[in-house]
């Protein structure tokens, strides 16, 4: 079938939006119909880079959509379901065999290499291969395959102004918020240091208001989002840009040091505040593509004399399948309110979608498929 998708051909060029052809699901496949996709800071990511990926690549991991055909196989989901898509993972290695498959031992083949597992291409160009299955999806495009591996089906009770920005669940959003509820496991009345306040960190920020965490407090150099941190539940914020010693105004703030602390940056030098942030006992999770090859630098007699740990986490730790229901249920109770970090644009406007992301404008991009 023909669809419509945003193309990169090269690092550092804009995307270019063409009709491809998508062969028919195989066995295993399932054809979504994208509603909307949301833009994550992984997306931009690879815009810059010429590694992991390979070009010509479709993009876009966080899709919301229509599920119009199945494979013979597929029993998870039938066409007319709603649903959100994921990141991949391969189902049967020890970490996706221990409810872990967001460390599965097949990631990075799995979501970034951008074919089937077999090497095949389901999206063409005047028969020239695209790839296409970035984090099992490439929902930058109208249509999409996935599997039962990545799919999520939405209850029937969320309604349609609500399913099209849920995209985002399925990455960025589980990202802060299962960092905060999986990992970091912060108690009622303990303390909590963000930094960053995109998406990743304001979901973290709303998930720890919405388990009890007391002192939380928000880091970024951004007054705007700053102020939306506090909106969302933060007690205290920092502006980065104002203070020069950021660990030091958060033992102030929490006395001893913070329990723990999230670094949604991926910069080295926010990661290593986010560590030296901590007091005694405490822990620091971090999340976010740093550039391979990336090192940190720790004052390792500090770590060992206060008891920190340092854990790096992918997706939040979350299993979609039971984690993104969760979230669903927390926004329609009011709980989770991640549609104040939301702004949609027409899918033609991604270019413009992901200047606002990145000069900060802009939380979180939803782009919308509008019939035409
Ligand atoms: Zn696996
Ligand atoms: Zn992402």
């Amino acid at each position: 079938m023909k669809v419509k998708a945003a193309v990169l051909h090269a690092p550092q060029t804009p995307l270019s939006i063409e009709t491809l052809e998508l062969e028919d699901p195989r066995d295993d496949e399932i054809l979504v119909r994208l509603v909307a996709t949301g833009v994550c800071h992984t997306d931009i990511s690879m815009l810059a880079r010429p590694f992991p990926v390979q070009q010509p690549i479709v993009l876009g991991h966080e899709g919301a959509g229509m599920v119009e055909a199945v494979g013979r196989g597929v029993t998870k989901v039938k066409a007319g379901d709603r649903v959100v898509m994921s990141y991949n993972a391969c189902g049967h290695c020890a970490s996706c065999l221990s409810h872990a498959p967001s460390y599965c031992h097949d990631f990075a083949a799995a979501n970034f290499v951008g074919l089937r597992a077999d090497g095949s291409a389901a999206l063409s160009r005047e028969g020239a291969p695209v790839r296409h299955n970035f984090f099992g999806q490439s929902s930058f495009a109208t249509h999409s395959l996935c599997t039962e591996a990545n799919v999520v089906k939405v209850p029937d009770s969320v309604p349609d102004g609500v399913f099209e920005l849920l995209g985002p669940l399925g990455c960025g959003i589980q990202t802060g918020a299962g960092a905060v509820i999986n990992v970091l496991q912060p108690k009622m009345g303990q303390s909590l240091v963000v930094f960053g306040t995109g998406a990743v960190g304001l979901a973290g920020i709303m998930a720890a208001r919405a388990i009890g965490v007391g002192t939380l407090v928000a880091v970024d150099r951004v007054p705007q989002r700053l102020a939306l941190a506090r909106e969302l539940g933060a007690t205290h914020t920092i502006d980065a840009s104002r203070i020069a010693d950021v660990p030091a105004e958060v033992r102030r703030i929490t006395r001893h040091g913070a329990d723990f602390s999230l670094d949604t940056t991926a910069v080295a030098a926010v990661t290593r505040q986010a560590l030296d942030a901590l007091g005694p006992l405490g822990m620091c999770g971090f999340v976010g593509g740093a550039p391979v090859g990336t090192e940190l630098v720790v004052d390792v007699r500090d770590m060992m004399l206060k008891g920190k740990t340092l854990r790096g986490i992918v997706e939040g730790d979350a299993n979609p399948d039971v984690f993104i229901p969760a979230l669903i249920e927390m926004q329609a109770q009011g709980r989770f309110p991640f549609e104040k970090l939301v702004r949609l644009y027409p899918f033609e406007q991604i270019e413009q979608a992901i200047a606002d992301s990145k000069s900060g404008q802009t939380v979180k991009p939803i782009l919308r498929f509008l019939d035409d």
